[in-house]
């Protein structure tokens, strides 16, 4: 499978394992218990320069290609999603805007600290009445002095329990629906913010997701990203870059419940042998290995694309949509292997099909992304 690989990316997929098996295998099942956020692993992941992938190394970041990325993100992911779920934020959602939309101030102030680990950063675009429908957002951006106020409230915001710096999304003229979202960074200590309760999730339990409330909060004009107005399109960009991690993401998790299965399929007795031995498993087990490798192709397809400077928007969105929905197809099938064990939380596919299921639904939901792949081809 990785024949298409180069010798710095294979580089990239032996390190990510490594330290997957050594630092986030084994703490993966109490992290999802206990709600628990592995800030000391993240630390490391900044250390060893998977929170800066894409970063240009003259601000601090390692300047990997976007195939190597989602390769990390996969090895990641096989071990514990909850952890790449905060890294793909990192990468994909932090740091990548700054990049193609920051000032050279911006730049120099925030990508060092973000690529290094010693920030953390979070995406805020969702609100409690706009998902999908983004533009449709109602916190709002008004000009004050030289600076702008910031009223309202965001949902479901991954890392927000400990980031230091907040992407936010803000319409600076609200009559003007998308065409009016300008985007800015926040930093955690400005006045007039605070994060709300932390939500009691299904799966990715050892990742934070809070909201976040804005009550006249003052941010300076030299905090604004982009150009004013232009925010939704950066929403946009951003995301169709960041589905690439997910789709990878997602492709982990399958990865992981696939092994698990053939592992506890030659392992298990029933009727005097093996349950490998059971022509019903070895097809489940075709299925599910025929799924993953797919997967596979249409990530390493996407993110190709992407480091080739071609339009991925259609892949990246197809990688994200078959990715996700195998991940629980492969999942499921590795609960129902396991038989009643799979519904035990002892068992690490038990685990894995709850983490599955967020990659339907966060960075665009499956059914937006058929609208993207749709419109692509029809445009
Ligand atoms: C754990 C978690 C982490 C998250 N992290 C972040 C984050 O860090 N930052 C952030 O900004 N957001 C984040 N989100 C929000 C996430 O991106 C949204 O939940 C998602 O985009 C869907 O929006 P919604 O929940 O409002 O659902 P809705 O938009 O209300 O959708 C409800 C249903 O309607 C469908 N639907 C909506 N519009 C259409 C349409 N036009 N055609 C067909 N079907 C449609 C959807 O597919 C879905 O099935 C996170 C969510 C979760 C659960």
């Amino acid at each position: 499978m990785d024949f298409a690989l180069t010798e710095e990316q294979e580089m990239f997929r032996r390190s990510a394992r490594d330290f997957a098996r050594a630092e986030l295998e084994e703490q993966a099942k109490e992290l999802d218990q206990s709600h628990r956020v592995a800030l000391d692993s993240l630390k490391k992941l900044g250390q060893l320069g998977y929170l800066g992938m894409g970063v240009p190394e003259t601000y601090g970041g390692i300047g990997a290609d976007a195939l190597s990325y989602a390769i990390v993100m996969e090895e990641l992911s096989r071990a514990c999603a909850s952890t790449s779920t905060a890294v793909s934020v990192q990468n994909s959602l932090v740091e990548h805007p700054i990049v193609e939309f920051g000032s050279e101030e911006q730049k120099r102030e925030y990508l060092p600290r973000l690529a290094s680990g010693e920030w953390m950063g979070a995406f805020a675009l969702t609100e409690p009445e706009s998902g999908s429908d983004a533009g449709a957002l109602k916190t709002t951006a008004q000009l004050q002095g030289d600076g702008y106020l910031l009223n309202g409230t965001k949902r479901f915001i991954t890392n927000a329990a400990f980031a230091d710096l907040f992407v936010v999304f803000a319409a600076t003229a609200p009559e003007q629906g998308k065409h009016g979202v300008s985007c800015f960074l926040v930093e955690r200590a400005a006045p007039g913010f605070t994060v709300g309760k932390e939500e009691d999730k299904m799966g990715i339990r050892g990742s934070s997701t809070c909201e976040l409330h804005f009550q006249g909060c003052p941010v300076p004009a030299g905090q604004l990203l982009g150009e004013v107005g232009a925010g939704f399109r950066m929403a946009l960009s951003t995301l169709d870059a960041g589905r690439i991690g997910i789709a990878a993401q997602a492709l982990g998790i399958a990865q992981a419940a696939l092994e698990e299965s053939v592992s506890y399929a030659r392992e298990r007795q029933a009727f005097g042998r093996a349950i490998a031995r059971f022509q019903a498993i070895q097809f489940l087990l075709a299925e599910m290995r025929t799924k993953v490798e797919a997967a596979r192709l249409l990530v390493y397809q996407a993110a190709w694309k992407k480091d080739q400077g071609q339009n991925y928007i259609a892949e990246a969105a197809i990688a994200k949509l078959y990715a996700s929905e195998i991940a629980s197809q492969v999942a499921d099938a590795a609960v129902q292997i396991h038989g009643g064990y799979g519904y035990i939380k002892d068992y690490k596919v038990e685990r894995l099909y709850r983490d599955a299921r967020i990659t339907r639904i966060y960075e665009g939901t499956n059914e937006i992304q058929k609208l993207i792949i749709a419109r692509e081809m029809l445009a």
